[in-house]
């Protein structure tokens, strides 16, 4: 691995991208007006960051170019970074401190969610904590194989039921089996899919109530998978279950497999939701505890560490 590590090669169709718009805007203008800075917007739209937070990305360079009286367009990405950073900023850390303490990881199918809790184990096992994963998507037997198979990759223990059982059953033995064992982290998985988006949200609303009545005084993550190759679909999604999930975190998979990792900022600046996670590939280690700077230097570090 490179200079920039994991996280600079997952952003590599990324940075690609950013940095040849970035760096043809800076060439195309000798100082730094209000043409230039519409340029700016478009790259960073482009980027799929979202029009509202390419207006604010812009806001906070016009400010700081004024404060410190910057007049070369080539400057801009050093302020760019910086920003881009700046907002990206949050509580990114996991809160686990009680034993046991609770993830819960929701997410539509297909996004990534089953690979996430699989890395998610491994990263915390590693951490020489004692995980139990909770199969909870109960909704498909094929999701409850796949989490077994992560759980043994993992070196984590699994509770599970058979297809069509009651999720927050599956979630109830899970807690009682990992007060007995001294468990340090339980992961619940959930249903990426139901017959209707009410079952869906109701069902995670049950689970929720039986971990906080099980477990009133632990340390819980509700964690949203969102896809970042899906762009602005993945904001949608975002906001659609921060109303009904209470979320304290977000992982952003597949960003090794988009160009337009700039989502990352726009869902991060519209949600306020802090992003915990991010996922640069399939492999077990290929899940990153999300750094803003790391991210915001990944996107204009040159390639050359490939
Ligand atoms: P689920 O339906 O949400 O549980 O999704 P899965 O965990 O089964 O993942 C769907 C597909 O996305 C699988 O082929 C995974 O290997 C792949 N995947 C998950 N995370 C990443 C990632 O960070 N990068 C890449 N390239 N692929 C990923």
């Amino acid at each position: 691995m490179g200079l920039f590590g994991k996280i600079g090669e997952g952003l590599r169709k990324t940075r690609d991208n950013f940095q040849r718009q970035i760096q043809q805007i800076t060439r195309a203008f000798t100082k730094i007006d209000e043409d230039f800075f519409e340029g700016l917007e478009e790259v960073l739209i482009m980027s799929d960051v979202g029009v509202h937070t390419a207006g604010a990305i812009c806001e906070h360079l016009r400010q700081r170019v004024k404060e410190q009286g910057i007049t070369d367009p080539a400057a801009i990405e050093e302020e760019l970074k910086e920003v881009i950073a700046g907002m990206l900023e949050g509580d990114d850390s996991l809160h686990l401190g009680t034993q046991p303490s609770v993830i819960l990881v929701i997410g539509v199918n297909g996004v990534g969610k089953t690979t996430t809790i699989g890395k998610l184990a491994a990263y915390l096992s590693g951490q020489g904590k004692r995980v139990l994963l909770a199969a909870a998507d109960t909704f498909r037997a094929a999701a409850i194989d796949q989490l077994g198979i992560w759980a043994e990759r993992a070196g984590a223990e699994m509770v599970r039921h058979t297809e069509g059982s009651d999720p927050a059953a599956v979630v109830y033995d899970a807690i009682a089996a990992g007060k007995a064992r001294g468990v340090d982290v339980i992961i619940c998985d959930t249903a990426g899919r139901l017959h209707t988006k009410k079952n869906l949200m109701d069902e995670l609303a049950k689970i929720r109530r039986v971990i906080d009545r099980e477990l009133p005084d632990a340390d819980k993550e509700t964690l949203l998978v969102l896809d970042a190759t899906t762009g602005q679909n993945a904001l949608n999604q975002a906001k659609q279950f921060k109303e009904a999930a209470g979320l304290t975190g977000l992982v952003l998979t597949k960003l090794d497999g988009t160009a337009r990792g700039g989502v990352v900022i726009g869902i991060k600046e519209e949600l306020g939701i802090p992003i915990k996670f991010v996922g640069v590939g399939e492999q077990v280690d290929d899940l990153q505890p999300f750094d803003p700077k790391a991210f915001a230097e990944g996107l204009f570090a040159k390639g050359e560490e490939t």
